[in-house]
């Protein structure tokens, strides 16, 4: 039996991440340096922690609402209000999901006809392509360039707008990028929204992670966007909870009560001792936030000084944990660049098209490693760009 012609089509036509891939190579290799990880290199804090065991002596092991715990709902309102000023009833607008990856494919899911056009700016997260071709929607990528500090204009996005788009789903500071968006460019985008009744899918979640002290504004929180926006974020990154897989989605109650309905009959709950976890995070991780932040921002700052002193132009992001050099001076594509860097010095970063082919010539390189692991790569990089320019 030739199973691969019974794969739906639009699954079969999805490409596999590059990043897997890249990494699989990675995994087979000793003394490696990877700057490819999207995840905190800090253990989940041990209250947090303790949190979830807790859960489980008491004997949390059912289900939860589906919605999620309601205590876990009333915590991530009063959050959302303090920390991006946008209110949100616990009772019927919020749903916790599994990782925001869960709240993307709902929202998605919950909004998409076939044919239907969701924008979003590219370089961007490796899933968001692929989850709009799962719910049968056409992604349109707008592209964003290294002299605009890889931000979304206004006037990019109003160019790729059709009678068919739908949603624009946007993450700000962004994965790959770091890019932040101003409240003077996000007010443009908002005024477009309005103009052509879009949907907006806003994941924040790196939103914690912002340095210099840039303040994060959220779109959901501009006149008139409460009511056309998804707000997605989740405990992943900003807590260093990625393997608790807790997220969530708000939303007003038409919307939240379409995505309930998807992830009621496809996933049921989070995962019950996570959301214990997630309420202690909300109620006291705010000082092991700030404790990350500052460790991030400090790696932040070596690293582009770094890149730049090596001939590799590289921004100086004010948000995530990530960094995006331009690597076109090599005369390499950003592939060859990578499995070089791989082979000859032991250093993995992430092609930029791996986000999207506006990212080609550019590599990704993640600072949620150790000073001291970044340090011996950069000290590698150099040699390696010395090399390659001989
Ligand atoms: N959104 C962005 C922009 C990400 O970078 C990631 C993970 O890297 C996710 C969503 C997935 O997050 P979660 O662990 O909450 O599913």
């Amino acid at each position: 039996m030739t199973l691969s012609k019974h794969i739906a089509n639009h699954v079969r036509e999805i490409p596999r991440s590059g990043i897997r891939d890249f990494f699989e190579i990675v995994q087979t290799m000793a003394d490696v340096i990877s700057l490819g990880i999207g995840e905190p290199d800090f253990h989940t804090p041990w209250r947090i922690r303790e949190a979830a065991i807790y859960g489980l002596e008491r004997g949390h092991t059912g289900y939860t609402s589906n919605l999620g715990l309601p205590k876990l709902r009333e915590r991530i309102a009063q959050y959302v209000q303090k920390h991006f000023h946008v209110s949100y009833d616990p009772a019927t607008e919020i749903i916790v999901t599994v990782g925001v990856s869960e709240a993307i494919d709902l929202a998605l899911r919950a909004l998409l006809n076939p044919g239907d056009e969701v924008l979003y700016h590219e370089p961007c997260y490796v899933s968001y392509s692929p989850s709009v071709v799962l719910a049968h929607g056409v992604p349109v990528a707008v592209p964003t360039f290294a002299k605009d500090n890889f931000r979304m204009t206004s006037e990019e996005l109003a160019k790729l707008i059709t009678p068919r788009s739908k949603v624009l789903m946007m993450n700000f500071p962004c994965n790959p990028t770091g890019a932040t968006q101003t409240r003077e460019e996000l007010e443009k985008i908002a005024a477009l929204c309005v103009k052509h009744d879009l949907v907006v899918l806003t994941d924040e979640i790196y939103s914690e992670l912002t340095y210099d002290g840039a303040q994060h504004v959220s779109i959901a929180s501009l006149p008139g966007m409460r009511e056309r926006t998804v707000f997605l974020h989740g405990f992943s990154k900003a807590f260093a909870m990625t393997g608790f897989r807790v997220g969530y989605a708000c939303a007003p109650p038409a919307l939240t009560e379409a995505m309930m309905k998807v992830h009621q009959y496809a996933i049921l709950c989070a995962n019950t001792m996570a959301q214990d976890a997630a309420i202690e995070a909300l109620e006291s991780g705010d000082g092991d936030v700030a404790m990350m932040r500052k460790e991030y921002e400090a790696r932040r700052n070596f690293i582009v000084r770094s890149l730049n002193d090596i001939g590799l132009p590289c921004f100086k992001p004010l948000g995530a944990f990530y960094v995006f050099p331009d690597i076109r001076s090599t005369g390499l594509t950003s592939k060859e660049f990578s499995l070089r860097l791989l082979q000859e010095k032991k250093v993995a970063c992430v092609p930029g098209p791996a986000f999207g082919v506006s990212g080609e010539g550019h590599v990704r390189c993640s600072y949620a490693t150790s000073m001291e692991k970044i340090k011996i790569a950069m000290e590698r990089m150099a040699e390696f760009i010395a090399e390659v320019r001989k």
